[in-house]
């Protein structure tokens, strides 16, 4: 086939025809010759006549076809070569990627496919790799597209390297490659290695002089050393299939490692692809929606405001909490706009209550990843037309570790506006102190495992106290989650000033809920309403052990 898909053998017949017509011509050149040429010459010796007329038109005319025939002859096959090696040019355009000059996708199934054949027929098996580099978009995000293109480039040169001379690599996806290679099914091993080996490639420095670019690798390997015999209609996209498994395997293993497929991963993939095109349509049909969850004044009871906790109304699945999607959605790159819709909903909600009440929302390590973080959040507030003084962000420990200059600029560039930043889940991880002094946090949010642990050890009664006072000394509000019941909130009373958070007050509820919950308080504003009470009174929170709300 041609590059524009029309079949390219009618010149090539052709070509046979131009032949087949020369040939004819040769061959009534050579009968009518025989017998006109011996007259010519006995003519021209004197000794006979001269050869029939008609006869010598036939053989000029055969001359003159023969030297058309050649002479076309000769055009088409110049034609057709031109025309082939630039049907090769486009052929290996169309199979390889541009930028590294792997395979590219299109290319990879068949490609493997060959090489597999050939394999079998040596008696041989071919592994299959699935690399997916870890980390690879914060370059792209902290040094630009140029010198994430010179990584992909230098880390495709790195494996080809690695590879036999014999294997095939592609680059199938923005920081996606594989590999097929054939190897002796009896000796897996060789192919641990090699992964282990390409693996490596991101442990050398100076990865096109950025240094240590924190890009490592995913594996994932499959092979058909078991179906070689009598399975001769194995599937080279079930090969490649089960190496995706075993590299999202690799991927939720902790990253930087390589795993064979296992039939027994299958079902996890499979329950995770489910998730994600689960989150797909939920994010395109607005199935997400903000729940809320009181934020009180222990000492006084009196309700401070709201912390916004996502929920995902699935039609399949119900009411899903969190920590079921949060870090699927961070993961396939979309918590940006999941976050986003939601606090859309939740600015909209919240402009209809009492202007004292504060919103919090959490905000995930991968949004901070974004240097326009701050813009952008400003921008949805301009949006709505909603007061940053209102707006508090929990940010947790987590978020700090990587990248804390930029974390410190877009927290400063938010705390400019007004908009109040909380250090949430404040000893859960590898707390330091450090960024209590460095980054100015306006309240610290101890983890809940330690308020709701308080009765059962002592020494978490001991870390919560002493966390109190270390923000009385450092001048930071201290903030309480999981105030479960009176008895942990009458111990979190004892020491200090506190505002807190849990199912005392309630579970979180819909927009609704809290709409009846404030109306009843005298706090619901509904645009251009006046308030019931007024602002000023400070509304006390009724302690509700009551666990009507669904939204926990
Ligand atoms: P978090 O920020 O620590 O939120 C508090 C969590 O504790 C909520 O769980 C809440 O329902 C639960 N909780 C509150 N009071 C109590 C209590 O007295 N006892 C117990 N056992 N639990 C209590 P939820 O809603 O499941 O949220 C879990 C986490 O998911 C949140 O933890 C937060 O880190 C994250 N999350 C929620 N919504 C969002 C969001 O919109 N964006 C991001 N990035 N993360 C979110
Ligand atoms: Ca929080």
């Amino acid at each position: 086939m041609g590059i524009t898909g029309k079949p390219t053998l009618g010149r090539a017949e052709r070509d046979i025809v131009a032949l087949g017509i020369a040939l004819t011509a040769v061959m009534l050149f050579v009968a009518t010759g025989s017998s006109v040429l011996p007259g010519v010459v006995r003519s021209l010796l004197g000794t006979g006549h001269a050869p029939d007329n008609v006869l010598s038109s036939a053989l000029l005319l055969n001359i003159a076809l023969i030297i058309f025939g050649w002479r076309r002859y000769r055009e088409l096959t110049e034609e057709i070569l031109v025309r082939r090696t630039a049907e090769e040019k486009a052929r290996i355009l169309a199979e390889t990627d541009p930028l590294t000059g792997c395979l590219n996708r299109r290319a990879l199934a068949n490609a493997t496919e060959r090489l597999r054949l050939n394999a079998n027929l040596r008696g041989h098996s071919i592994a299959f790799g699935m690399i997916d580099l870890d980390n690879f978009k914060k370059i792209n995000d902290l040094s630009g597209h140029v010198a994430g293109d010179r990584v992909l480039i230098e880390i495709a040169a790195r494996i080809r390297a690695r590879l036999p001379e014999d294997a095939l690599l592609a680059r199938i996806g923005g920081d996606e490659f594989a590999f097929a290679v054939p190897f002796d099914g009896a000796q897996p091993l060789l192919i641990d290695q090699l992964a282990t080996s390409i693996i490596d490639v991101c442990n050398e420095s100076l990865l096109t002089g950025f240094g240590s670019t924190g890009v490592t690798m995913s594996i994932g390997l499959a092979s058909d050393s078991e179906r070689v015999e009598g399975d001769r209609d194995f599937d080279v996209h079930a090969l490649m299939h089960n190496a995706d498994i075993a590299m999202y395997q690799a991927k939720k293993q902790g990253k930087n490692g390589y795993f064979w497929f296992d039939p027994t991963m299958e079902r996890e993939f499979n329950k995770r692809i489910e998730l994600e095109t689960g989150i797909h349509q939920a994010l395109a049909n607005g199935e997400f929606e903000p729940y809320y969850e009181q934020q009180v004044d222990l000492e006084t009871g009196e309700l401070l405001g709201f912390e916004m906790l996502a929920r995902w109304n699935s039609p399949d699945l119900g009411l899903v909490k969190p920590e079921v999607f949060i870090r699927v959605a961070e993961e396939m790159g979309v918590i940006a706009k999941l976050s986003e819709q939601l606090m859309e909903q939740a600015f909209e909600d919240a402009k209809q209550w009492d202007a004292s009440l504060s919103l919090s929302f959490n905000i995930s390590a991968y949004q901070l990843s974004d240097p326009w973080f701050a813009q952008r959040f400003l921008k949805l507030l301009v949006k709505h037309n909603f007061p940053p003084e209102r707006v508090e962000l929990d940010i947790a420990e987590n978020c700090l570790h990587e990248n804390s200059e930029q974390v410190q600029s877009i927290i400063a560039s938010l705390k400019n506006q007004g908009i109040r930043i909380n250090l949430d889940d404040f000893g859960k991880g590898l707390s330091s102190l450090d960024y209590l002094r460095s980054l100015a946090f306006d309240r610290v949010k101890i983890d809940r495992s330690f308020i709701t642990g308080m009765q059962d050890e002592a020494s978490n009664s001991k870390i919560v106290d002493a966390i109190v006072s270390l923000g009385a000394k450092l001048n930071v509000s201290i903030a309480a989650e999981g105030v479960e019941d009176q008895d942990i909130l009458d111990a979190l009373r004892t020491m200090g000033k506190l505002k807190g958070q849990g199912y005392l007050y309630g579970q979180p509820e819909t927009a609704e809920q809290v709409h009846h919950r404030l109306t009843a308080m005298g706090k619901f504003n509904r645009a251009g309403e006046p308030l019931a009470r007024h602002e000023s009174d400070p509304v006390v929170v009724d302690i509700a052990n009551d666990h009507r709300a669904t939204g926990s």
